[in-house]
């Protein structure tokens, strides 16, 4: 006798994506990198980049959200695997993730398995965001540890201690059989690189070459972002 088929499993054949939101203020080799090594680990067969529009927990940027976006695209330009995602850019108001996999479950459906990759910084703040015990329900999360800035201790308050306990998976396969719901955390090259350090270096007159893809360079020379 077969066994009835559980509905909340996966058919095999709908997508299998990754999303890296960020402000990418500017973009750099951290994101890419942390990019790539989850989308091979996990196999997954996309990796959207998501830039923010109005991030809720930061000042406005100086520089235009079409300029972060220009280099976000230079910065995947030829990669198969990396796709450049617009959504949050055009919304009006602040930008939610809870928002933004709404709509992208609208447009991939309910199956699609999605993949929120995070930051051990952003993950230690991740129950202030909106609404952030309902995203569970939409996608999977990806953690990956950050080299420690110095003096902030990365401690997790108890709800995220137990929201991690909850959910948590050791194993990336999981995250192909159910299009949401696991968290699982990946060792990953660790790139010391923050887009707050390039953004200091700029405004002292340094180089930040090396730390993010020459296109992205080169558009911030042209430009004269960030001095
Ligand atoms: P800022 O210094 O302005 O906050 P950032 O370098 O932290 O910029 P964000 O755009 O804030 O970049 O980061 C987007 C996501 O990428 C977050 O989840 C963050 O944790 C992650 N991330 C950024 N840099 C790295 C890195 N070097 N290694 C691993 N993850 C990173
Ligand atoms: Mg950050």
């Amino acid at each position: 006798m077969n066994a009835a088929p559980d509905p909340s499993a996966r058919t095999s054949g709908t997508p299998v994506i990754g999303i890296l939101g960020g402000t990418f203020n500017p973009v750099h080799f951290g994101h890419l990198r942390m990019a790539q090594e989850l989308a091979d680990a996990l196999n997954l067969d996309t990796v959207r980049f998501i830039p923010a529009a109005n991030p809720p927990h930061k000042d406005a940027p100086a520089i235009s959200a079409d300029q972060r976006a220009a280099m976000v695209k230079l910065a995947i330009a030829g990669n198969g695997t990396f796709v450049f995602d617009g959504r949050e850019l055009h919304r009006a108001g602040a930008s939610y993730t809870v928002d933004t996999l709404l709509s992208l479950r609208e447009e991939l459906g309910q199956q699609a398995s999605i993949t929120l990759f995070m930051g051990s910084d952003a993950f230690t703040k991740f129950d202030t965001w909106h609404r952030w015990q309902e995203i569970i329900q939409h996608c999977h999360i990806a953690l990956v540890q950050r080299p420690q800035v110095r003096g902030h201790e990365h401690q997790l308050s108890k709800p995220l201690e137990i929201f991690l306990h909850n959910h948590y998976t050791e194993n990336s396969d999981d995250l192909h059989q159910q299009p949401s719901g696991l968290v699982t955390m990946r060792q990953i090259t660790a790139l010391d690189i923050s887009s707050t350090a390039i953004r200091h270096a700029l405004k002292h007159g340094d180089s930040v070459r090396y730390l993010m893809p020459d296109s992205v360079f080169d558009y911030i020379r042209q430009h004269q972002l960030y001095q």
